[in-house]
């Protein structure tokens, strides 16, 4: 059975290339019936956080990424945070040394710095040169007896490493470009390089889907593998995936530090978790050359890491908007409502919470519910209903409001006529809409020209949901109040 995994560090706020990579994970798994491993990599303490680990559990949770194994979710491989996991890593580190597999090495920062400049002036590889591979006990004695520190070195194996790359088919990596790596520091802590592919060996998982950045850790990993399958703590190599470059602005990588893939942005503009994982699913895959839009049912139905393709990704903010705006129109209209809440009150919502009326939101939900991207559009939407006064804007007021040219009306001239033909009116949309109608006639303006002074008016803003509609819910002794402030 398929095995995968997604090995987040908790470091600063999950960002788009990790939940990326976590869907894909997901979404095979789902398709294949196999199982998400979550493991959480933190076995760096200056960089790593428990604020940051919350936050990936809750943004996970919040996209519906589920998990079989993992924190909270427990398993038969627990713990599943590196961090409670050191003497595992000691114990693997002692016995690949035991066996030849890696070495100490006594060269210092400074030494490494000046042979790699060297093979760089001579044009030869740059890579660790070998030079601690094999010494005696004496050189080791001698280099204790200076006091120097060393580091665990893993020994790779003169040969060339080939595998089947699951996105991208046959890659090979030459032995002079992937040379010694250092898997335990100076001071005992293991790193990524060890730490990694021993928890992918020991929890058994069967495939790697993960960044391309992390490619040429891969034939490294393999080689370790290898190792690791001849002292017994392996089954064997998993498959791997790499999966493409997410490009942002300017065509260039998007970084974790780019404003732009800070999910938690999403989050707070009101992004769909379905809408999210939608869009995020388009980079590097798709469901079918016309077909952009598709529930996360779809997405696993459909999924196949096969189908992923290696040219980088495009994140193309506009195209997630028109993903995620299609989203908020299939959901049924209560469901919209009621994810539309966070919005609707403080620290989003600019009126007093007792302000609200129910009924109203109710009424022009599903008018809202057809036009809004993201869920945070509903505030500036709404406001109108629920604000003693209406936004106010110099722009819209001027835009809507400025003279006409000479021998046209001006905006309040219309606004005026408006006034008495809405007071007169039945208060329905449709008699509402005739009233403004004729006021405009009266003035010689269509439609268009005639609603907009009474949009800024009642709303404060030069768009909106329909009009008529709007005052319908607003009624008429709030609609007329503020075409008098206006008029005032
Ligand atoms: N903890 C690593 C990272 O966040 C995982 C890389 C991998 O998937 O192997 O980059």
């Amino acid at each position: 059975p398929v095995r995968v995994r997604f090995c987040p560090s908790p470091t600063g706020n999950p960002h788009v290339g990790l939940v990326r990579t976590a869907l894909f994970n997901w979404a095979y798994a789902r398709h294949t019936g196999g199982s998400l491993v979550f493991r959480i990599e933190d076995t760096d303490a200056a960089r790593d956080s428990e604020e940051s680990y919350e936050q990936l559990l809750d943004s996970f949770r919040w996209l519906g990424i589920d998990w079989d194994e993992g924190p909270e979710a427990g398993g038969p491989h627990a713990p599943y945070r590196q961090s409670q996991r050191m003497d595992i890593y000691a114990d693997v580190a002692r016995r690949l040394q035991d066996a030849g597999h890696a070495y100490r090495c006594y060269c210092t920062t400074a030494e490494l710095e000046e042979r790699r400049e060297a093979a760089r002036a001579a044009g030869r590889p740059s890579g660790y040169d070998g030079h601690c591979r094999d010494l005696t006990a004496e050189q080791v004695a001698a280099y204790e007896a200076e006091g120097r520190t060393s580091i665990v070195r893993f020994r790779m194996p003169d040969e060339t490493i080939a595998f089947t790359d699951l996105v991208r088919g046959e890659l090979t990596f030459a032995p002079e470009n992937v040379t010694d790596y250092g898997i335990v520091r100076a001071s005992g802590a293991p790193l990524y390089t060890l730490v990694n592919p021993v928890d992918d060996a020991l929890m058994e998982i069967t495939h790697v889907l993960r960044g391309e950045d992390l490619l040429s850790s891969t034939p490294r990993q393999i080689a370790l593998y290898r190792a690791l399958i001849e002292l017994g703590v392996a089954g064997r190599v998993p498959e791997f995936g790499h999966l493409p470059y997410v490009m942002g602005e300017g065509n260039k990588k998007l970084s974790k530090r780019d404003p732009q893939s800070s999910l938690n942005l999403y989050r707070e503009r009101g992004f769909l978790p379905e809408g999210l994982i939608n869009y995020l699913s388009l980079l590097g895959w798709s469901l079918a050359p016309d077909r952009d839009v598709f529930t996360r049912e779809e997405l696993v139905a459909a999924f196949d890491i096969a189908d992923v393709v290696p040219n980088p990704a495009r994140f193309d903010l506009k195209k997630a908007e028109a993903v995620n705006a299609d989203h908020i129109r299939m959901l049924d209209v209560k469901d919209f409502a009621e994810r539309c809440g966070p919005w609707l009150r403080a620290p989003y919502a600019p009126w007093p919470e007792e302000s609200f009326d129910a009924d109203a939101f109710a009424a022009v939900a599903p008018l809202a519910q057809t036009r809004l991207t993201v869920l945070s559009d509903i505030t500036a939407n709404v406001d109108f209903l629920f604000l003693d006064e209406p936004v106010s804007d110099e722009k819209s007021w001027a835009k809507a409001m400025k003279p006409g040219q000479p021998g046209q009306p001006g905006a309040a001239d219309l606004l005026r006529t408006a006034r008495g033909r809405l007071a007169a009116a039945e208060w329905s949309a449709e008699a509402l809409k005739e009233a403004v109608l004729a006021a405009g006639e009266e003035h010689g303006l269509k439609l268009g020209k005639a609603q907009a002074p009474v949009r800024v008016a009642v709303t404060g803003r030069t768009v909106g949901l329909p009009l008529f509609e709007s005052l319908e819910v607003l009624g008429r002794e709030r609609t007329l109040a503020r075409v008098d402030a206006a008029l005032a």
